[in-house]
């Protein structure tokens, strides 16, 4: 007679997206590139598991790295600002980087650290599922849709990006060197709004 043991049963393979916890845990203390040497902390990315809205920006900052949440420093604050706008809240979104340690000197993130951090940016993106991913900035642009275009001449347009839609604008932090640029980020965010309040 065959016999049959439990123990020898192949565990089921797991179905569906990782956790986002899944995703931090096998991040964990990142040792992957250069800038692990440089950081404090990492800055995994922050807010709602299942947002409709997930921003994207570059790396973090001084203030990212002393309290490992992204945009909390002055960028940060006009990104607030920019979603309060829209009649949204900070909780609503998830908002992370293409790094996830901050680059020296706020420098932009290179080549082969983008290279070795971003599959993890696009893990939580494929777990999010969002209807909408802002990328805010050229380098984030490059990243998430492969568009080396200047954002001044692709903002405000969407595209597709797996089974969601993407817009770049411009980083919130460009905005506060240039001011009268605002004008960019407030008719980019209405899009946004439009788009959401789509069914
Ligand atoms: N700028 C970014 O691109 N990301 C942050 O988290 C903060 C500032």
């Amino acid at each position: 007679m065959a016999s049959f043991s439990l123990f020898e049963t192949p565990a089921p393979k797991q179905t569906g997206p990782e956790t986002l916890e899944e995703i931090r845990s096998d991040l964990g203390d990142c040792r992957r590139c250069k800038l692990a040497g440089g950081r404090k902390t990492i800055v995994f990315g922050e807010g709602n598991p299942h947002a409709e809205l997930v921003f994207v920006g570059e790396g973090p900052g001084a203030d990212e790295d002393e309290q490992g949440l992204p945009f909390v420093g002055r960028a940060g604050q006009l990104l607030n600002r920019m979603i309060q706008a829209i009649g949204m809240k900070r909780a609503e979104v998830y908002i992370c980087n293409i790094v996830k340690c901050r680059p020296p000197g706020n420098r932009t993130p290179e080549k082969d650290e983008i290279e070795t951090c971003s599959p993890f940016l696009f893990r939580q993106l494929e777990t999010i599922h969002p209807r909408l991913i802002c990328c805010l900035g050229a380098p984030a642009v490059k990243t998430v849709l492969g568009i080396k275009e200047g954002i001044t001449k692709i903002h405000g347009q969407f595209y597709d990006f797996a089974n969601s839609k993407a817009l770049a604008t411009v980083h919130p932090a460009y905005v506060l060197r240039n001011p009268r640029e605002e004008k960019i980020l407030r008719e980019d965010f209405e899009k946004i709004r439009e788009f959401l309040t789509r069914k």
